[in-house]
């Protein structure tokens, strides 16, 4: 089979309802583009009837294909085990919300024609989010471009094309606490933007509530930065300088005006606070060890339960098939 020239690549979780007016817009918008493509839907351990629409799906379209993971992996796997099986000459990921337009796809393909690697979705409007959320978001974006190692363009998000040679980048990447928009800031390659507009979630509602998210976050800054094992040098040695100079405030008022016994509060305030300190220092540590630990084990990234659609098998399916 001749590679076509997009693969689409979808993460699903839960999204019975919106699959089938997903497909028939996917149909719709990549007709007038004059491309050739497939779809690549990656079911992220559905537990509604998803995957027998897929099934459906896959059986009346040959240009779909399905993944079926043996659980749920989370949306940045999900997009790596479609990566891995995606054949096109570029690859676009969308969600499966219908809050990624598969009509802005045409805008990105004419980017890519030009020469563009790593085209963008940016996003024009946020208003569907929660007032917190935004602020929230703004706040990690900040802390990660000051201290992270890589510049995230404002509003992109997973919407986005990228060029085979992109995908090969992203593919030698198997690092298992993933952050993607990291890593496709990360490969570089020519770069571009285009706006499009954030739509209403098509039904059902968003998978990431906030502790999801904050633990996603904290992958994020953990995997890009190395500020926060470090900064309790500083933190360390500020508190030294403080400590060294109580020392010598308490030796000077002693020997001034002679011995002054109380000073319990002082004593229990200082010793709860420092103490806390060093639990916060270790527990990053500890944030950091556990990442070191989940990389070593060496697992594989996903486990694949079932393909719905196409023949031919790559050596890394096999490689992360369960074998039956
Ligand atoms: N998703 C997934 N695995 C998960 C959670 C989400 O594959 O564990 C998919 C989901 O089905 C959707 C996309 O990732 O296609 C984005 O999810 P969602 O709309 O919930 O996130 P939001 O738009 O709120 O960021
Ligand atoms: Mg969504």
């Amino acid at each position: 089979m001749n590679s076509p020239d997009i693969s689409l690549v979808i993460p699903i979780f839960n999204e019975a309802a919106n699959l089938r007016p997903l497909a028939a817009r996917i149909g719709s918008a990549l007709d007038v583009c004059d491309v050739s493509y497939e779809a690549v839907f990656v079911d992220d351990g559905s537990s509604d009837e998803s995957l027998d629409i897929l099934r459906d799906l896959c059986a009346e379209e040959p240009r779909f294909r399905a993944l079926s993971l043996s659980r749920n992996f989370g949306k940045e796997v999900a997009i790596a085990a479609g990566l891995d099986h995606a054949k096109g000459r570029a690859v676009v990921i969308l969600d499966a919300d219908l809050q990624h337009p598969p009509e802005a796809i045409a805008k990105f393909i004419e980017k890519w024609r030009e020469g563009y690697k790593n085209v963008y979705g940016q996003r024009i409007d946020r208003a569907t989010d929660p007032k917190l959320r935004v602020a929230l978001t703004r706040l990690f974006y900040r802390l990660l471009e000051n201290f992270g190692d890589v510049r995230l363009p404002p509003g992109a998000g997973d919407f986005r094309l990228l060029d085979r040679q992109a995908v090969d980048a992203l593919l030698t990447m198997r690092e298992r606490a993933r952050f993607n928009k990291g890593l496709f800031a990360w490969i570089g390659f020519k770069s571009i933007g285009v706006p499009f507009e954030v739509e209403e979630r098509a039904t059902g509602k968003s998978k990431f509530n906030f502790s999801r998210l904050a633990r996603f976050a904290l992958d994020g800054l953990m995997s890009f930065s190395s500020i926060p094992l470090k900064v309790w040098t500083y933190v360390g040695m500020g508190i030294s300088a403080f400590a060294l100079a109580m020392a010598v405030y308490y030796w000077a008022r002693t020997m001034l005006f002679g011995v002054d016994t109380p000073g319990f509060p002082t004593l229990v305030v200082s010793i709860a606070f420092f103490s806390g300190v060093q639990l916060i220092s270790l527990g990053v540590l500890g944030e950091y060890v556990a990442r070191i630990f989940n990389e070593v084990k060496g697992r594989p990234l996903y486990l694949v339960a079932e393909r719905l659609g196409g023949e031919e098998t790559s050596a890394r399916e096999v490689n992360n098939t369960l074998k039956t």
